[in-house]
């Protein structure tokens, strides 16, 4: 039987999209590289935000037109949405057939065997907090960057975040069974490596903390560059600032999500950290990594923030020049202590001060690309521009997008080019010494 997983969200469920295709691919099933010809669709959700969830409702009703053509079909959820609306996303649409939740994906293969023995919906969706799908070995999709997951959960409660609710505490794998996987995607050909969690500074196990795990990863020989995400502020230690310093491998890349430049509105958003501490992190970074790439989250219009505190939020983003932001309008998540906040900011005023963010991240992103004409990168080529044949593109350590024209047998390779325009969020460039 052949499955299609259609995913939603951050890396996270990217990650667990592989992990579910390998619990089903060990148990007999296949994967379908087309919808068309599955057995089963699995939507991987997202609950971040309000629009996240609408876009794959309406994904899912539009699928289940396939059940008229094709009465065997089954069609399922899993995820954070299936978490957290659990047999509510049933009455909302009777012809999904099964609920799994993001602790529960092992019990995949006996659910959908059921199904077609006895065509009654199911829903699993009791939060494990000890489950690390410990050896269940990733299907990395893509060809040379892979995500290793090093953490589940989290226990900060951010008051606008629903992830705690839906993934369950913090538990850190085996540092083993991390290395293993790392050297493992390396030897598969996947040089550039993510380790990923909800919040990877706090990665604690057996008394190995975040900053020993990179530099026990540093040393594995299969692998040329690491990357790690989501780093908290409160928890991005200078030990950690350290060994990203000292460590070649670990990219001069890091995103670090900052909410809101304003002290207030920080505390009711429970982030531990002040407006001063993260611009203080930013300033250890840049001195330890003067060519760092340091990449953010923010949110506009949370319940409260008055035109004062949205001023703080602006002007720190115009200071610390961030190269990159996603910013987001503040979208209130039921279940969480933000959505209860009495006072809740106009969607107008949300638009209006996001667009504002925007605009000037924009400028900031313009200015940030320009200052690479000029240098030299190393590139690590993925792949035949979209725009001309005749072009290869690749990212650079501190994750930007370059295109240069070579020849397609340089894919897979790193080369270093020399950057001479920046046309948007893309560089140009050419090989160094035309080699
Ligand atoms: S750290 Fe905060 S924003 Fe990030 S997942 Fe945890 S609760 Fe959500």
């Amino acid at each position: 039987m052949k499955v299609f997983l259609e995913t939603y969200g951050c890396q996270m469920n990217v990650a667990d999209s592989e992990l579910v295709a390998s619990i089903l691919t060990n148990t007999n099933f296949k994967i379908a590289e087309n919808i068309d010809e599955a057995d089963i669709i699995i939507f991987n959700t997202c609950s971040v935000r309000q629009h996240a969830e609408d876009r794959v409702i309406g994904r899912i009703n539009n699928e289940m037109a396939r059940k008229v053509k094709n009465k065997n079909l089954k069609i399922g959820v899993i995820g954070c949405m299936a978490q957290r609306l659990e047999e509510k996303l049933q009455e909302q649409n009777s012809s999904i057939d099964f609920i799994v939740g993001t602790d529960q994906y092992k019990k995949l293969p006996e659910i959908i065997f059921n199904l077609f023995e006895n065509p009654e919906f199911c829903s699993e969706t009791i939060v494990n907090n000890n489950e690390i799908y410990k050896d269940i070995y990733p299907i990395h999709k893509g060809r040379f960057n892979a995500f290793v997951t090093i953490m589940r959960g989290c226990n900060n409660f951010c008051s606008y975040c629903i992830v705690p609710y839906v993934r369950g505490r913090e538990r850190s794998r085996p540092v083993d069974d991390v290395l293993n996987d790392v050297q493992k995607v390396g030897e598969m050909g996947f040089k550039d490596v993510t380790l990923l969690g909800q919040n990877v500074n706090s990665y604690n196990y057996q008394d190995v903390n975040f900053a020993e795990l990179l530099r026990q990863t540093n040393k594995i020989k299969s692998i040329k560059r690491i990357r790690f995400i989501t780093s908290h502020p409160k928890d991005l230690s200078d030990e950690v600032i350290k060994v990203m310093a000292e460590s070649e491998k670990v990219c001069e890349h890091l995103h670090l999500a900052m909410q809101s430049g304003d002290n207030e509105i920080l505390q009711r958003m429970n982030r531990g950290y002040t407006a001063e501490h993260f611009y203080n992190i930013v300033q250890k970074l840049r001195k330890a990594m003067p060519e760092i790439a340091i990449t953010t989250d923010v949110i506009a219009g949370f319940p409260g923030e008055t035109e004062e505190q949205f001023q703080h939020t602006f002007d720190l983003m115009k200071k610390i020049e961030f190269d990159y932001a996603f910013t987001f309008k503040y979208s209130p998540r039921e279940g969480t202590k933000a959505a209860e906040f009495s006072n809740q900011i106009l969607e107008e005023t949300r638009l209006e001060r996001l667009k504002q963010l925007i605009n000037l991240q924009q400028d900031i992103t313009t200015k940030k690309y320009k200052e690479q004409i000029g240098k030299t990168k190393e590139i690590y080529v993925e792949k035949v521009s979209k725009k001309s044949d005749d072009e290869l593109s690749g990212k650079s350590r501190d994750f930007k997008i370059t295109v240069f024209k070579g020849d397609k047998s340089l894919i897979g390779k790193f080369i270093n080019v020399r950057i001479t325009d920046a046309i948007g969020w893309t560089l140009k460039g050419e090989i160094e010494n035309g080699k």
